[in-house]
């Protein structure tokens, strides 16, 4: 029994999917289905449906995934996957850039470009959306989200919905205090003037940087691990000797070895024990413990 069996989900604008498939978007293209998929139509409809929704009914919020392991036995309750009505990018006064929780980095730093606002070239490289990023403080090339956000828009569990600014976030590297169910529908950031052919210049090299370094291609999560305070993460795994370890159809990438792959047929128990077993490795080669920055959501099945 979960907590929502029998649940009769709230009214909704949007759409909801019982059982919809979370392996057929994430990155990695495993793990369990959500019990309940929900797409809000917009945030009045988010907020209502939150506020209506059993408070005992978990929720969990998602982007692309393209930083998340979804567990082999599902997602209980409501997942919330904000769909294109909450996409929109647009540039307001002050070289700012006003983007929507389902917008993708790649077109917030497009929208900025175009208008001539420097300082979110970074967010090219991330392939994630702007809810994913403002949640885990994604940042790349020196650069994260708490140095470019305003503040956030969030529709809290309960259903209110709130704008916090960049102090209330609560960030250090890769984590915020986004708390637990509540879904982050916009953001405002601000950059500094600039001129369009640079910045464009500067984000074709982050990208051709990128394709070099990392295995965009394939079913991976992004980092795997979290660099530990003086120390990269992909150095430790290396000298660990755990480039190329696999676990089933599970491998530690040979050309980003903080980066793990589903070759192709992998379970996401392969993936996560793969995880777990690097850092066996990298513990007892270094004394360090790696902490991992992949979320991993779900249950075992
Ligand atoms: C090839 C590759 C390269 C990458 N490079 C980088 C990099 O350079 N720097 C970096 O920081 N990351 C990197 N990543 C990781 C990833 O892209 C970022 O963490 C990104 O911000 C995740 O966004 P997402 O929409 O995919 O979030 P998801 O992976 O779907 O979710 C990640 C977390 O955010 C939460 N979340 C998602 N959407 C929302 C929302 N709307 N409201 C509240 N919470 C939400 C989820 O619950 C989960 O806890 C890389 C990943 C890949 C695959």
């Amino acid at each position: 029994m979960t907590a929502s069996d029998q649940l009769t989900l709230p009214q909704l604008e949007g759409s909801a999917e019982r059982g919809g498939s979370l392996a057929s978007f994430i990155w990695f293209r495993t793990g369990g289905p959500a019990e309940w998929l929900v797409r809000p139509k917009d945030e009045a409809d988010l907020a209502r449906f939150l506020a209506e929704l059993p408070n005992e009914v978990p929720v969990t919020p998602i982007g692309v995934g393209s930083n998340l392991i979804v567990r082999d036995g599902g997602v209980d309750g409501v997942v919330v996957r904000l769909p294109k009505s909450f996409a929109d990018v647009t540039i307001e006064p002050g070289n700012k850039v006003r983007a929507g929780g389902a917008a993708m980095g790649i077109t917030v730093a497009s929208a900025a470009r175009d208008a001539g606002v420097a300082g979110l070239e970074f967010l090219r490289g991330i392939p994630g959306t702007v809810g994913g990023a403002v949640r885990m403080n994604a940042g790349a090339y020196g650069r994260e989200v708490k140095d470019v956000l305003v503040e956030a828009r969030v529709v809290l569990r309960d259903g209110s919905a709130e704008t916090w600014p960049l102090d209330k976030l609560g960030y250090t590297y890769r984590h915020s205090d986004v708390p637990e169910g509540a879904v982050v529908v916009e953001a405002l950031f601000k950059g500094t003037p600039g001129d369009s052919a640079t910045i464009g210049a500067e984000m074709d090299r982050i990208a051709a940087e990128r394709e070099a370094s990392q295995p965009l291609r394939s079913r991976t999560g992004g980092s795997t691990f979290k660099n530990p305070p003086g120390h990269k993460a992909w150095a430790l795994i290396d000298s660990a000797g755990c480039r190329g370890l696999r676990v089933g159809d599970a491998q530690v990438s040979e050309k980003h070895c903080n980066f793990l792959l589903n070759l192709g047929n992998a379970t996401s128990a392969e993936i996560e024990d793969l995880g777990e077993e690097v850092r066996r490795r990298v513990m007892d080669k270094t004394n360090i413990l790696l902490e991992w920055e992949i979320q991993r959501i779900g249950s075992y099945d």
